[in-house]
């Protein structure tokens, strides 16, 4: 291998990716949260990046990068510059819930139903990494696909509409240092106000 170079994107929902050029130079491309994470997790990925096939994988250890990937914070799927799935996203209704009623009853029961609605989007597919965005440019809301289900409680589905409302009821803020800080005390402080706000976060997780 002549060179290996590594980058840090933003993306939507990959962990990482990696290809050789023709010129045998390796590109290995990780989400932005592995800039955080130790050499173990790192060396551990390179190993899984190595090991293709399902057999040769399932003899390393992965123990660091599994908890690492684990313990990612689902809003790190949702950091400035990240797109792809958000372009395939359509208006329409769901086939068992509707996002509609959900922003009807979030508006109602947290914002005194004075918050004009954006547009709504089910996600093109049932997104476990990235369960909900907004797009301020686009005043749209997109709700993983995982929602429109009956074995999903409404309220997990209503905690996520809540959720991307703040992003549009506050926008989106700036910090001190003028760089975007998409989750600011203020909403963590509101998020808070959630109904059975602990339930819904124990719940997310077991998704
Ligand atoms: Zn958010």
């Amino acid at each position: 291998m002549r060179s290996v170079r590594v980058e840090f994107r933003p993306f939507r929902s990959t962990l990482y990716s990696y290809r050789i050029k023709p010129n045998g130079a390796a590109l290995v491309q990780f989400h932005a949260v592995f800039r955080d994470a130790s050499d173990e997790v790192l060396l551990q990925a390179a190993h899984l990046m190595l090991c293709r096939t399902r057999p040769a994988r399932r003899n390393i250890p992965r123990e660091a990068y599994d908890a690492f990937v684990r313990a990612i914070p689902p809003e790190s799927f949702e950091m400035p510059g990240a797109r792809k799935e958000s372009a395939r996203a359509r208006p329409g209704p769901g086939e068992h819930r509707s996002l509609d009623e959900s922003f009807q009853r979030v508006n109602a029961m947290y914002f005194e139903g004075k918050l004009a609605k954006p547009s709504l989007c089910w996600s093109p597919r049932r997104s476990r990494r990235l369960l909900g965005s907004y797009h301020e440019r686009k005043d749209r809301v997109i709700v993983s696909r995982l929602f429109d289900s009956e074995r999903v409680p409404i309220f997990l589905l209503d905690y996520i509409m809540y959720h991307e409302l703040l992003h549009k009821h506050l926008g989106v803020g700036k910090r001190s240092d003028g760089r975007r800080c998409v989750h600011s005390a203020e909403f963590r402080r509101l998020e808070r106000k959630y109904i059975r706000f602990e339930e819904v976060l124990a719940l997310l997780k077991r998704l």
